[in-house]
C-alpha cells in the first residue's frame, strides 16, 4: 500500500509515518493546501485533498486539526492554526485563568483522495488544559494533558498510536484495507 501525505506541517507528517509503519509506504509531500474557512474541519480537510489531487493525481491524504476549548464554548475550534499564530499556548491559558473547567478535546479529519474519490475519517481525544509540560510533539501539545501526561510527554510512537490523529488514521486504515488492491493498482 502506497500513498502521500499532503502537508506542509512536517510535525503531522511524522506521525503519520510513524502511524503507518511497516503497514504503508507513505511519501511526505510538502505542499502548501489553501485552507477553506469552515467551522467543519471534515469541510476543510476534504477541501485540501480536492486541492492536492487536482494538482498531483495520486492517492493521497490531508490532516485537518481543531483544538476546542469546553470553557470557552469551543473555541478556537477549528481555527486553531491562526490562534496557536496569534495568541499561542500563553494566550490560551491567560483565558482560562481563574476557570476550573480546564476541558478540551482534539479532532482530526483525514481526507483520502483517489480515483474512487474522496473519503474522510475523523478521531477524537478528550484531556484538558494544563500549564505546560514536556517538549516533544508540537502546537498545543504541552498544554494538553490526557491520562496524566501532556502529549508533549509522550514519544512520537506513543503519540502516534493514541491520538485523535491516531484514531481518524486506525479509520482510514481499516478502509484501506478492504480496497488495498485498487489502491495498489492506481499507483501501478
Ligand atoms: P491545522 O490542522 O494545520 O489547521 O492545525 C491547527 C492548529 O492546531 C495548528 O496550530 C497546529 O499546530 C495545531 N495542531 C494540529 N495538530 C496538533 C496536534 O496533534 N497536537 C497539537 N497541536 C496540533
Amino acid at each position: 500500500m502506497k500513498f502521500s501525505v499532503v502537508t506542509s506541517n512536517v510535525h503531522k507528517a511524522r506521525e503519520i509515518a510513524a502511524f503507518f509503519k511497516g503497514v504503508a509506504e507513505v511519501d511526505h509531500i510538502s505542499l502548501d493546501c489553501p485552507e477553506s474557512r469552515d467551522d467543519d474541519i471534515g469541510v476543510i480537510a476534504r477541501k485540501k485533498a480536492e486541492y492536492a489531487y487536482a494538482a498531483l493525481g495520486m492517492p493521497l491524504m490531508t490532516d485537518d486539526t481543531a483544538f476546542s476549548i469546553g470553557a470557552l464554548r469551543g473555541f478556537p475550534g477549528p481555527y486553531a492554526a491562526y490562534v496557536h499564530r496569534t495568541i499561542g499556548n500563553p494566550g490560551i491559558l491567560r483565558l482560562l485563568e481563574g476557570k476550573l473547567d480546564r476541558r478540551a478535546y482534539f479532532e482530526t479529519a483525514v481526507a483520502f483522495a483517489s480515483e474512487e474519490g474522496i473519503r474522510v475519517f475523523r478521531g477524537r481525544i478528550e484531556g484538558r488544559v494544563v500549564s505546560p509540560r514536556g517538549s516533544d510533539g508540537f502546537g498545543y501539545d504541552p498544554i494538553f494533558e490526557w491520562e496524566g501526561r501532556t502529549l508533549a510527554e509522550l514519544s512520537l510512537d506513543e503519540k502516534s498510536r493514541i491520538s485523535h490523529r491516531a484514531r481518524a488514521l486506525s479509520l482510514l486504515k481499516a478502509w484501506l484495507e478492504t480496497r488495498d488492491f485498487q489502491v495498489r493498482q492506481l499507483r501501478e
